[in-house]
């Protein structure tokens, strides 16, 4: 075994790949950009080096100075990842030419699968079934056209040096052909720096079936399938295994086309062969076709470590480090059903949009493997594919697993950022998706209601009320509310929530217990026993509160903006005179000093607090009565920090 390794990624996957080093009492090393020098994977690893810009041209995709990292830690080997230089045959061979190992397969092995067309060739040859169609070197338009029409419609046009459904056009009628086929080109020039593309059936109701391989570049096994047929996009959303409807004899054929495909090129290391496969009536043993394969550990690789019990990191730093298969084919076997959902940074009504932020709370639930790349306090920067972290879930049978999956994740409390929690919470109560009736086109069927916007019910509004008065806090927190002295017994509220603003008016009841107006609904909020007690019902409410915004996290995260509060405590009668710590921190300087006369919007002090500073201000006209905190000294969430003298105006 390798004593240290460089891991040439960032995010989740080289958290994941350093986690098992770590096990296995290999040390690591990280690199970093510009934009990751706090990150995560940094942090994790016992060393790291700066490599560059924040652009992956500037960084994760510079091999030489990469190895160069590696050479001056003392690394062994270098692990790719998923994406970036993984699948880089040139960088492979220059890893080698520097007297180090690449954890993956043979720049040979990687060049062979990297065209589409001649993938395609080669497993016609090793018996492989392939997507019926041309995948020849003759790119004349009449030529494809003629070959289209010999496939028979519809038909895909792929190019040939595609990924990620780039340069891929279905064409469904003879007259479309010679107009998709110029903008798929287009894009494949664009893309990819190569135009040439390939033409195929287009598969009825299609099914994306791939099957996991592990060769040691001679000998290959497999280990199952996963079924990634929830896509948008061509992209994979929620990936799961064994696939559901299944058979033995199926799963046999796949597996050993999969085993056939990876010996064919000699496969070292972990891959993935995709299948499409007809979904039309049923699986069969002649219905699915090999579409490419992946030459690296790829992002769903967790379900199949779920079910297989197999960790495939470490699988391929054994195999890398001269050792044998870890397992025979006949010791492998499926344990029960794995789910994985993809958790995006990204605005889900407005077409998926990337989206970045500050993640000022980050909660997973303890019932899920979360692997990710981010903390709480930490950024989703715009540099690099917004992926907060991927929720994975392994239950007994497939109805329990998929149960705990939408459990999972609407106990999942995300704020600082939209994302698609929600909709993959949908997601996995979809009927079609429950029965296991799942084809490529799922999403798209369902995908406005799929992609609706939660809005807050009325009791949520009445929880985010409280929440905003600093009378709730977090089910986790010290039980009971703030209870202050002068807390009045009515206090009002104004929140936005969805462009629409929202008055509550809050009164108190007792310790601990509130009565909630909103104008067209009042609620009976209270605390108690651990937990907090909506009219008189248990609920499973969480809260989070940064600044002026406001989540509660109740089966959906409801976003609030709390007006002016500084403000409203004012007409309440308390806080007017108060600078109060709007969240925990620390105290980073302080500029008001008492008998100082100030205007408002001041700067009085500054606050740190999840690594971002916060200016508080002076909130009127006034003279500073008494400064309460000094520089470096920690608060907690509405302590009181200066005290303005009583307002003349006011008092008179
Ligand atoms: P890329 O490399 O660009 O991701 P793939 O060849 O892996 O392209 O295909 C991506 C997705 O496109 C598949 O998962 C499947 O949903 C769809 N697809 C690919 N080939 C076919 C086909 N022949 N018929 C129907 N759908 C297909």
């Amino acid at each position: 075994m390798f004593d240290k390794i460089l891991i040439a990624n960032r995010g989740e996957i080289a958290c994941r790949v350093m986690e098992t080093a770590r096990r296995l009492g290999v040390k690591t090393v990280a690199v970093y950009s510009d934009a990751d020098e706090r990150a995560r994977h940094v942090a994790l690893a016992d060393q790291a080096v700066h490599i560059g810009g924040p652009a992956p041209g500037e960084s994760y995709l510079k091999g030489d100075v990469i190895i160069r990292a590696a050479l001056e830690t003392g690394a062994q080997a270098i692990h790719p990842g998923y994406g970036f230089l993984s699948e880089n045959p040139d960088f492979v061979e220059a890893v080698e030419a520097a007297g180090l190992v690449f954890i993956g397969p043979s720049a040979d092995a990687i060049r062979k699968m990297g065209l589409k067309d001649a993938a395609k060739a080669l497993m016609e040859e090793a018996n492989v079934p392939v997507v019926p169609g041309y995948h020849g070197k003759n790119q004349d338009p009449e030529h494809l056209s003629g070959a289209a029409d010999a496939i028979g419609y519809p038909v895909l046009i792929k190019a040939v040096a595609g990924g990620g459904g780039k340069g891929m056009r279905l064409v469904e009628k003879p007259a479309d052909f010679m107009d998709s086929l110029k903008s798929a080109q287009g894009e494949a020039r664009t893309a990819f720096g190569n135009p040439d593309v390939l033409i195929e059936k287009y598969v009825q109701q299609p099914r994306h079936i791939e099957v996991q391989v592990f060769g040691n570049g001679a000998r290959a096994v497999h280990l199952f399938e996963r079924d990634c047929s929830l896509q948008r996009r061509h992209q994979k959303v929620i990936e799961e295994a064994p696939a559901p409807g299944m058979i033995p004899e199926m799963r046999a054929a796949m597996g050993a086309a999969a085993v056939r495909a990876a010996e064919a090129i000699g496969y070292k290391g972990a891959g993935t062969i995709e299948f499409i496969v007809d979904g039309a009536d049923g699986l069969r043993t002649d219905g699915f076709w090999f579409m490419e394969m992946n030459t690296r550990l790829q992002v769903e690789h967790p379900v199949t470590e779920a079910i297989t019990g197999v960790d495939l990191v470490e699988w391929q730093l054994r195999v890398a480090s001269g050792e044998g298969l870890p397992m025979s084919q006949s010791d492998l076997s499926i344990s029960g059903h794995a789910f994985e959902a993809r958790i995006y940074a990204e605005d889900v009504p407005k077409g998926f949009l990337p989206a970045t932020g500050t993640l000022s709370h980050l909660e997973f639930p303890a019932t899920a493997r979360v692997d990710s790349g981010v903390r709480p306090g930490d950024t989703i920067s715009p540099w690099y594919d917004p992926m907060i972290a991927k929720l994975v879930v392994h239950g007994a049978t497939r109805e329990i697993a998929l149960k705990q999956l939408e459990t999972a994740l609407r106990h999942t409390d995300v704020a600082g950022t939209v994302t698609n929690v929600s909709f993959l919470a949908l997601l996995s109560a979809q009927p079609d998706f429950v029965a296991g009736r799942v084809d490529t086109g799922l999403i798209a069927r369902d995908l406005e209601r799929l992609s609706v916007t939660p809005v807050a019910c009325t009791k949520a509004r009445s929880v985010a009320a409280l929440s905003a008065l600093g009378l709730m806090r977090g089910a986790k927190a010290a039980p009971g509310p703030a209870f202050v002295m002068w807390t009045p017994l009515e206090h009002s509220v104004a929140l936005m929530h969805h462009d629409a603003r929202i008055d509550a008016k809050v009164t108190v009841v007792g310790t601990g217990d509130y009565r909630v107006d909103l104008g067209d609904a009042r609620h009976h909020v209270w605390y108690g026993e651990g937990a907090w007690w909506v009219d008189q019902t248990k609920v499973q409410a969480r809260m989070a509160r940064y600044g002026a915004d406001l989540t509660v996290f109740w089966g959906n995260a409801y976003h609030f903006h709390v007006i002016d509060p500084l403000e409203r405590e004012d007409e309440a009668g308390v806080g007017g005179n108060l600078i109060a710590a709007p969240m925990p921190g620390l105290i980073k300087a302080v500029y008001a000093e008492a008998g100082q006369v100030v205007s408002q919007g001041d700067r009085l002090a500054v606050l740190e607090a999840m690594k971002m500073e916060h200016s508080l201000l002076a909130v009127r006209d006034g003279v500073v009565a008494e400064v309460l905190v000094r520089d470096g000294q920690q608060v907690e969430e509405g302590a009181a920090l200066i005290r303005l003298e009583e307002d003349e105006e006011a008092a008179a």
